[in-house]
């Protein structure tokens, strides 16, 4: 059984400068390096690499990038018949950074802000036992596919990042809510920085979602579920670039909850994968292999 992605896919468009410019200054910086990006394509890929059977819905540009896009993830072995190239332009994120290692980014969400409720039908979803889903493209589209996935017998995971303002009402569309530490005290309304305000969090929103999972970075991860409550210590690594950490994390969740494992041992390997991936440098680059997390797991 399967995994679905619904989400965004981006080029990441970086350039390095001395400093970040002010309003109408003009600075040379360095050649663009170009990576792919996007909430939704990284975790279509972090799913994939944990060894799951992936497809990913979206919408990509007639601008180049969007084939590049596409034909990455398919080299993958990531199912894109349902990723549709339109015509307008990529989603692409503009990143900038300083020496101090700051980024600047401007995302600009292009075809993925086309990709509507419409375009979305059950039979993508069929032979499904999880949905993954983020909120990179518009609220309609997500609600209608963790819809769908429910009506098809799949469990629907939403990372809700980046943070929106849901209601309680859409809150209850999801399965397993994911949020990390600014994510959790955006949806909870109360200061999140520990596992303990984590759990607190966790506990509140479950008011609307069945189980809730706090990621805390290098705090590791609480969460709250029927089953009862749990915390996870962040495995010990020396970190050197924490992007992408909780789309590994997601990815191994979903592929270990599709497997039928429990939640504490797919969050235990959601951790494990997030912790393999803060220790290399890049987003989609430094996403764990199933076999590089089973093996620093023994
Ligand atoms: P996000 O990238 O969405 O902000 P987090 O930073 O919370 O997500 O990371 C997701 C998971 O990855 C954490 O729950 C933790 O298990 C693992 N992780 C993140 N940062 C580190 C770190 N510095 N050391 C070890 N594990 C980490």
């Amino acid at each position: 059984m399967g995994i679905v992605v619904v989400g965004s896919l981006n080029m990441d468009l970086v350039v390095r400068v001395a400093r970040h410019p002010v309003p109408g200054e003009t600075l040379l910086g360095s050649d663009y390096e170009s990576y792919f990006g996007g909430k939704g394509a990284n975790q279509a890929v972090a799913a994939q690499r944990m060894g799951g059977k992936v497809r990913m819905i979206g919408r990509v540009g007639n601008d180049g990038f969007g084939e590049r896009i596409k034909t990455h993830l398919k080299a993958q072995g990531i199912n894109v018949n349902a990723t549709i190239c339109i015509n307008a332009p990529t989603g692409v994120a503009f990143i900038s950074v300083d020496k101090a290692g700051q980024n600047v980014i401007i995302v600009s969400p292009g075809a993925n802000s086309r990709l509507k409720p419409e375009n979305l039908s059950p039979i993508e979803f069929e032979h499904t036992a999880v949905v993954m889903l983020q909120l990179e493209v518009p609220l309609d589209t997500v609600r209608r596919a963790a819809r769908i996935g429910r009506e098809s017998g799949a469990r629907v995971i939403l990372n809700a990042a980046p943070a929106l303002p849901l209601s309680p009402a859409d809150l209850a569309l999801f399965d397993i809510l994911v949020v990390n530490e600014s994510e959790a005290q955006a949806y909870s309304g109360l200061a999140v920085d520990s596992p303990e305000s984590g759990i607190e969090a966790a506990r509140k929103l479950r008011q609307h979602c069945p189980t809730v999972i706090v990621t805390l970075g290098a705090q590791g991860a609480v969460w709250a579920s029927a089953e009862g409550e749990g915390y996870q210590s962040a495995f010990e690594v020396r970190a050197v670039d924490t992007t992408a950490a909780g789309d590994a994390f997601m990815g191994a969740l979903a592929v270990s909850l599709s497997e039928g494992r429990s939640l504490e041992r797919a969050i235990r390997l959601g951790a494990a994968a997030g912790a393999l991936a803060v220790t290399r440098p890049g987003a989609q680059t430094s996403l764990p292999t199933r076999l590089e997390v089973e093996a620093f797991l023994s």
